[in-house]
């Protein structure tokens, strides 16, 4: 980071294995720790911000959590101000949205978090044109990754075999670490096993999620003038919808449904689905904004973890980094923000030296992710036809986030709370603290009408 010291290995070398958001954000980091950072990325890399094939989920509707924010704001200063520029809104997390969950409207108050709405490839490409801007990151577009190597020798991986095309010959890259950050579809596994250390362990939780989206005109006073709207369902309820506000005037409108309940891709199966969401606000929106894209589908079966921590041996000179070691249900809007979060424990911890650097990332990174798995899966787990272990007292556990949920519509301190943890900016435990457990069973709340909208500071008007 600005103002961080130069660590004592600034000789070092590394390679990033995908351009993407993990990539940039782990390139970011090591930037201030190695004399040079290689990006390798096989997608041929535009100023343009349109979708791009290695990334096919960016065409769908993307936000930021405040976690993720925090970071990129001060990893790049002046990122969010360009972006607002460009059209992106920036506004309260709280103040500014419309967020429906359990039946109830949370209290729309200013909770001083900020956060931004802007579409993915624009928020990527923003970071990328910084990226680039760093005088010791070079990014190899439009070249592939083929397999790192290891020597068996030293037991390390000493750099990546790369190729410009399949007309071109086979390169090799070296370098002393190695970063895999080439998403969900990572080959790490196979390549460990290759080299004799097994694979690691893989947790999943199938949920079947299916996507649509459609981009519309944003026009003033759309929305009760708000950046964007979350509707989910009442409990066990497998429909979703998200509304976020994105630079030049757009909406991304996206709707989910998880098990196998799919949005349909044609525009009167899409409106009927919108119109089956608990609150009307999607649907109201969807009808009357003029659409400026096709309906476009997307389907994600299973949050997926990958146990690096748990190997006994793990390769020196090699690190596995974001949706390869994790990828969740994409409706809580975590991966970039788990991401970024990531990027800052590997920055911490390279400042600490490289040896034994993958021990202590994955010790790290364990933490953050075990966050937001505890938040993604818990609420996956709810829908009964979600198959994965329930842990003891789960069902108590659930009763009480519905009541906070409940509470959170009329109490600024329980909604702030839950904002915090929804936001990667408190762990989930903090929802129990005592100060939090007494308003959530406070008699006097119970009495309350809590069900109408109206009760919330600015929303709706
Ligand atoms: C439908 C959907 C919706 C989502 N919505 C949200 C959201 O609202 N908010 C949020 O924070 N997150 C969301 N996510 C998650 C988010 O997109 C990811 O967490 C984020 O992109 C970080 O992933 P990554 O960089 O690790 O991998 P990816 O984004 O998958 O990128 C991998 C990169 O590696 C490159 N690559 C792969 N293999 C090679 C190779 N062999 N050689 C060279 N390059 C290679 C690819 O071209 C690509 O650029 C969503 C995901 C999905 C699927």
């Amino acid at each position: 980071m600005n103002g961080t010291t130069r660590s004592s290995y600034a000789d070092t070398s590394a390679i990033v294995l995908g351009a993407s958001m993990s990539g940039l954000l782990a390139a970011r980091a090591l930037s201030d720790h190695c004399r040079h950072v290689t990006i390798v990325e096989r997608d041929l890399l535009t100023d343009h911000t349109e979708p791009r094939k290695g990334v096919p989920q960016s065409a769908r509707a993307h936000g930021l959590l405040a976690s993720g924010y925090r970071v990129m704001d001060r990893y790049f200063p002046g990122l969010m101000e360009e972006l607002r520029h460009r059209g992106a809104p920036v506004g309260d997390v709280v103040g500014d949205f419309l967020w429906f969950q359990y039946g109830h409207w949370k209290l729309r108050h200013e909770s001083g978090v900020l956060g931004i709405t802007v579409s993915r490839p624009c928020l990527e490409a923003a970071i990328r044109r910084r990226v680039r801007r760093l005088p010791n990151i070079t990014i190899l577009e439009g070249v592939s990754g083929v397999r790192p190597i290891f020597d068996t020798q030293t037991g390390r991986v000493t750099g990546l075999v790369v190729r410009r095309s399949p007309r071109h010959e086979q390169e090799f890259l070296a370098a002393d670490l190695v970063v895999d950050a080439a998403g969900r579809g990572s080959h790490s596994p196979q390549w460990l096993e290759e080299w004799g250390f097994g694979k690691p362990e893989v947790v999943t939780v199938t949920v079947n999620v299916g996507y649509a989206t459609r981009v519309f005109e944003r026009r003033p006073g759309d929305l009760f003038d708000s950046n964007g709207a979350i509707v989910s369902g009442v409990p066990n309820s497998t429909r979703y919808g998200a509304v976020l506000a994105a630079e030049g005037n757009r909406w991304v409108i996206t709707l989910v449904g998880t098990v196998g309940d799919y949005p349909p891709g044609d525009e009167t199966g899409w409106l009927q689905f919108s119109a089956s969401l608990p609150v009307p606000v999607v649907h109201e929106l969807a009808s009357r904004a003029r659409p400026l894209t096709d309906i476009v589908s997307y389907r994600f079966p299973a949050n997926q973890r990958r146990l690096y921590e748990h190997m006994n041996r793990f390769p020196d000179g090699y690190l596995v980094v974001s949706d390869a070691l994790c990828s969740f249900n994409p409706v809580y809007g975590q991966g970039m923000s788990v991401v970024a979060l990531e990027a800052e424990a590997l920055d911490e911890e390279l400042s600490a030296g490289m040896h034994g650097i993958a021990v202590r990332f994955y010790r790290r990174a364990r933490k953050i992710i075990d966050i937001a798995w505890e938040i993604a899966t818990g609420e996956d787990l709810r829908i009964p036809q979600v198959q994965g272990s329930r842990p003891i007292g789960f069902n108590t556990i659930s009763r009480y986030l519905e009541r906070v949920h409940t509470v959170a519509a009329y109490d600024r301190l329980v909604c702030r709370k839950f904002m915090d943890v929804l936001n990667l900016l408190a762990s989930p435990t903090s929802l129990m603290s005592p100060r939090v457990a007494w308003r959530v069973f406070s008699p006097r709340g119970k009495s309350r009408n809590i069900s109408s909208p109206l009760r919330s500071e600015r929303h709706p008007r």
